[in-house]
């Protein structure tokens, strides 16, 4: 745990009482500030207090009163659509709000850094797509080095609950713009954007808000490095904000499909090779057509900014290109579930919008897409220009009747449910077809998160292919 720095001895307010909450209580405790925890919802209450916490009402008029700050979780809402009536208060009080992200930075470091031979150094990731394959990626190359890291923040385990970084450590948290919007503190070392398309635009009070929400991450903190997708407008903005010019090599510019050659430092993939230049010299390429746990050019584009990262703290390409082929990809992304006759299946579950299913779409050559539950505004008309590779859809869930009238032209049959859409697409698959879950879709209609969706696929394919 570490314990959090600034409030010894003060009272310090904590909304939101999942799993982040209660570690965020337990390491401002350990700091020693007294913790006011609170949660709207009874079950989350009665679940702290029979893990020992003691709660105080945050609903009441003089709740604010001698509070140093309150901390919120990433799930409520703090500004738009409208904010948590409590933040509302905080913030109509003049009470600092902030989050378990903003507190880690405020903390991390110790006294005890100044005598490693190596400070510890930390690396965090934000994007709209693709943060979690990157932050574990980026850990696993660090694993496979055999430096000393931790993983955490919107992945795994909550970043005030990781043990005190060691000589030499690497922290890789990966961030969402809900953290990156709140944290008052926000100073990684290494900080990686890897794209922008519209989600969560109710929050961020639109497309700007969530542009401007993630890149706090590069403005507040300057870091030593900013990794950034130049492959939209925004993230070619940012990197020119950053930069002083285009030989600034404190910027790497990463792409997925275009040749970035006239810049201080870029890693870049091409029709399967990621290609790293430094001043006008390509300095190292890799092949990863081979590397089979990064199927898919936005795969491609993960492991320049994984490559980026790792280069960034000394790391040797070729040390890179044996870690790369040795990761086995994130479950529900993208993942190889099983292979049987030439056919292959692929559990890409955390596929619930258009934008990542039409990648997982570009990704292989002949595809037998199961896809469906609930649906997002405007169905899958977002996937018309990548349905070329799908030989046949299987249809599942609540929007299969909406989604077969989208499909139009595209040969599809409804399946309703996941063992008849597997089952009827390993019957009809030919050797060289991937069998691919990609719902373009919430699962919330027939499973509690997409991860048992994820899971009910490869059970289906086991009992298959055995
Ligand atoms: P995040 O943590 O940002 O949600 P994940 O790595 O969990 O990202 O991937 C989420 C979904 O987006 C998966 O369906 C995955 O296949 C797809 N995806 C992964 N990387 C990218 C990328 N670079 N661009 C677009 N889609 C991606």
């Amino acid at each position: 745990m570490i314990p959090v720095k600034g409030y010894k001895g003060q009272k310090v307010a904590v909304l939101g009482l999942g799993r982040s909450g209660l570690a965020t209580a337990a390491a401002l405790q350990a700091g020693g500030a007294e913790s006011l925890l609170w949660d709207d919802s009874p079950e989350s209450r009665a679940k702290a207090e029979a893990e020992g916490f003691i709660l105080a009402d945050l609903t009441r008029s003089s709740a604010f009163d001698g509070v140093a700050a309150l901390i919120t979780s990433p799930g409520i809402p703090h500004l738009y659509p409208v904010p948590n009536p409590i933040i509302a208060r905080a913030l109509a009080a003049g009470i600092p709000v902030d989050n378990d992200i903003g507190l880690f930075f405020q903390s991390a470091a110790s006294a005890e850094w100044t005598e490693y031979e190596t400070p510890p150094k930390v690396i965090a990731v934000t994007g709209s797509n693709g943060k979690s394959t990157t932050t574990a990626l980026i850990h696993h190359i660090l694993q496979v080095a055999g430096r000393p890291t931790q993983m955490a923040g919107n992945i795994g385990t909550g970043v005030l609950s990781i043990e005190p970084p060691l000589d030499g450590e690497v922290v890789v948290l990966e961030l969402s713009s809900y953290q990156t919007e709140l944290a008052r503190a926000l100073t990684p070392d290494v900080a990686v954007f890897t794209n922008l398309s519209p989600d969560h635009l109710d929050r961020h009070g639109g497309m700007g808000g969530y542009f401007a929400a993630k890149a706090r991450l590069f403005t507040l903190g300057g870091p030593d490095r900013a990794i950034i997708g130049v492959d939209e407008v925004e993230g070619r903005f940012l990197a020119g904000q950053l930069a002083q010019g285009a030989a600034d090599d404190r910027v790497i510019r990463i792409s997925s499909g275009q040749k970035l050659e006239g810049f201080g430092w870029s890693v870049f993939a091409r029709k399967g090779f990621l290609a790293e230049w430094r001043r006008g010299k390509q300095v190292a390429s890799i092949d990863l057509r081979a590397v089979s746990g990064l199927p898919g050019a936005h795969n491609h584009q993960n492991a320049c900014a994984a490559y980026a990262a790792c280069r960034s703290l000394g790391l040797a390409p070729k040390l890179i290109e044996g870690a790369l082929h040795s990761f086995a990809g994130l479950p529900h992304r993208s993942q190889l579930v099983g292979e049987k006759g030439g056919v292959r299946f692929v559990n890409d579950s955390k596929a619930t919008n258009v934008d990542s299913a039409a990648k997982a779409l570009q990704a292989f050559p002949k595809i037998r897409w199961i896809a469906g539950g609930l649906g997002k505004d405007g169905g899958i008309a977002g996937l018309a220009p990548w349905l070329s590779t799908v030989v046949k859809a299987y249809l599942i869930g609540h929007s299969a009747r909406d989604f077969a009238l989208q499909l139009g032209d595209t040969p599809h049959e409804i399946c309703e449910t996941m063992d008849r859409a597997v089952a009827r697409a390993a019957a009809e698959a030919e050797a060289g077809d991937v069998v691919l879950l990609a719902p373009a879709a919430a699962s919330f209609d027939q499973y509690p998160n997409f991860e048992k969706r994820g899971e009910d696929f490869a059970a289906q394919v086991k009992a298959i292919i055995g």
